[in-house]
């Protein structure tokens, strides 16, 4: 096994994610099989419980584990499904080395920071590193970690003691590190400063940089890079450029340019790793296959415009995994993505303090646009906005995609306006609502003191219904009789409503496997309206977009016959 580490330094949020994903597939183009790690130095267990508005979204992988969004970086980037463990945080360290105390395991010793929860760092990670997460079922030859926040703060050190022990343990030839830092651009000049500060404490903790990410706004000019090479004292081909690009999937591109990979087989040895000839050329065709879509959508200049209509705005990461499946379906479609964010409150005309203008502008954004997107959320605030949404799309012929919550305000809208039931509303946000108003019900499984990973959580099946075979949502899934798709929810409509709403056109036609949860739903004679409980920009890729989503973007685009036209099964994820 070769690690490679991606660690940072200056600032946080300087795209070690991408860098570290970039890296990760360069490294698959020559038919390795990759995996990663991803360390959050916080003491939360998981990223579940977290804001969306302070840590951007919560990805949800297969197994139900609720994860820092990098690891849907990772997925996207390296076609895998990766485990909750895969996302290892100080919470999940600490709470397993005291359980392992207090089974008494450590034989009366004193349980310190140094060596207890370094070794259990590292042997979390030579543990997790092995799993095998692509569709070959084999163990991975190299892991990517990415080492969250920065060397340097109190919470990363005991993980940056594990990494300095760990390149011992596993011996040089098996372990290299990236350290991504900034160059920031003052007066029109790059100053090299703060990296030469960032390396000096990188060292000064053990570490060594094999090479250096320097983010910058401008094209690192070679000056610059000399400078860094001699005050860091690396090679000038140890320095890796990463100027601002109009789109993260031209990360991979300029790594190759500056011969990131023959850098790093060297170091690694990576060419005593045996590649079958056939995996090698479907590494090459990955690349092949990537460079073609990324020059492709370069050139593509019709626009489409979504409106994502949320109530986490202010921070657009709270919806990545959206955006990323936005994008994966624009380039499918050949066209350039515009997403217009819609404060859903603000499309509300009788909240306290309206503020008029405010008013307007969603609107006129929300009647513009091309699609309309309903994600994920939780709470009331903002629903009525949504709702007011749903009922401008199914009214007016403009295609629909909700998720989770989208469909659950997809089918109170029609439970108002449609079947008349006045008031119609969900549990969640009124939770003394008469039943006779509930559209949206509390599961009965789902825990209601605890909060933590106790939702309807992971990749499950939703079986299409009889009779579907000319739904447009069966039909981008390529006609299957089922899909597997991720979930993260803890209400569902109220079965008790179903009947009726399908007698006014509004179809269930994906339902779980005991056909007792509604999945899916679409609204007949209509260009596209459709809703899943699920989460289906989860398992998203950029050679793969999901398939609500390009249905979405297809209809917006005014191509859904054409994507239709396409046999859909073989747009197969063939990483
Ligand atoms: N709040 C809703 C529920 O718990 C929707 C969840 C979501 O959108 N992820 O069911």
């Amino acid at each position: 096994m070769k690690y490679v580490v991606v660690s940072g330094g200056v600032i946080s949020g300087i795209g070690k994610g991408v860098l570290a994903s970039s890296t990760g597939m360069l490294l698959k183009t020559l038919g390795l099989r990759v995996t990663s790690i991803k360390i959050d130095p916080y003491l939360n267990i998981d990223a579940g419980t977290m804001s969306p508005l302070e840590h951007g979204e919560c990805f949800v992988l297969d197994d139900g584990g609720e994860v820092d969004l990098d690891l849907g970086n990772y997925e996207r980037y390296l076609g895998i499904s990766l485990t909750k463990d895969h996302n290892i945080t100080t919470g999940k360290i600490y709470s397993a080395v005291i359980e392992k105390e207090r089974k008494g395991d450590y034989l009366g010793k004193t349980v310190q920071v140094v060596p207890h929860i370094t070794n259990a760092i590292q042997d979390w990670i030579e543990r997790v590193s092995r799993i095998p997460v692509d569709s070959t079922g084999l163990e991975p030859d190299v892991c990517i970690i990415e080492l969250g926040g920065t060397v340097g703060d109190i919470e990363s050190a005991p993980f940056v003691e594990a990494l300095r022990q760990f390149q011992f343990r596993v011996g040089r030839d098996d372990f290299a590190l990236i350290h991504v830092s900034l160059v920031p651009v003052i007066h029109g000049e790059q100053k090299t400063k703060p990296t030469q500060a960032a390396i000096k404490d990188l060292r000064s903790l053990g570490l060594i940089p094999d090479m250096i990410g320097c983010r910058c706004a401008t094209k690192l000019e070679k000056p610059t890079i000399d400078k860094i090479a001699m005050f860091t004292h690396v090679g000038a081909d140890q320095v890796l450029a990463i100027h601002d690009v109009n789109s993260t999937y031209h990360v991979p591109l300029l790594l190759k340019e500056q011969k990131m990979i023959q850098y790093l087989s060297k170091r690694l040895k990576l060419s005593d790793i045996h590649i079958s000839p056939e995996t090698s050329l479907k590494g090459e065709q990955l690349y092949n296959k990537w460079t073609e879509l990324t020059t492709q959508h370069d050139r593509s200049f019709e626009k489409v415009t979504i409106a994502i209509v949320g109530k986490y705005t202010n921070l657009h990461d709270s919806y990545l995994s959206v955006i990323k499946a936005l994008e994966h379906s624009a380039m499918r479609c050949t066209r350039r993505l515009e997403i217009v964010w819609v404060e859903s409150s603000d499309l509300e005309p009788d909240t306290e303090s309206v503020n008029k203008a405010n008013f307007h502008k969603a609107w006129q954004l929300v009647c513009r646009a091309d699609g309309i997107l309903v994600p994920g959320g939780f709470g009331t605030r903002g629903t009525e906005g949504m709702i007011a949404a749903a009922k401008w799309a199914r009214e007016n012929n403009i295609p629909y995609l909700g998720v989770c919550l989208g469909l659950q305000i997809a089918v109170i809208e029609f439970a108002r306006n449609v079947l008349g039931i006045e008031g119609a509303s969900s549990c969640e946000f009124d939770s003394s609502l008469p039943i006779e108003k509930a559209a949206v019900i509390y599961m009965p499984e789902i825990d209601k003191e605890k909060l933590g990973g106790t939702m309807r959580l992971g990749l499950r099946p939703t079986c299409f219904e009889k009779g579907t075979e000319s739904s447009i949502i069966r039909k981008l899934y390529g006609g299957e009789e089922s899909v597997l798709e991720r979930h993260r929810h803890r209400y569902e409509i109220n079965p008790a409503l179903v009947d009726d709403i399908e007698a006014k056109g509004l179809k269930f036609v994906g339902k779980d496997e005991a056909s007792e949860r509604m999945e899916i739903l679409e609204l007949k004679n209509h260009p596209f309206y459709v809703a899943t409980q699920y989460h289906p920009e989860y398992i998203s890729k950029v050679l793969d977009p999901s398939r609500p989503f390009l249905g979405l973007v297809a209809a917006a685009s005014g191509t859904l016959d054409k994507i239709l036209e396409k046999d859909l099964k073989k747009y197969e994820n063939d990483f």
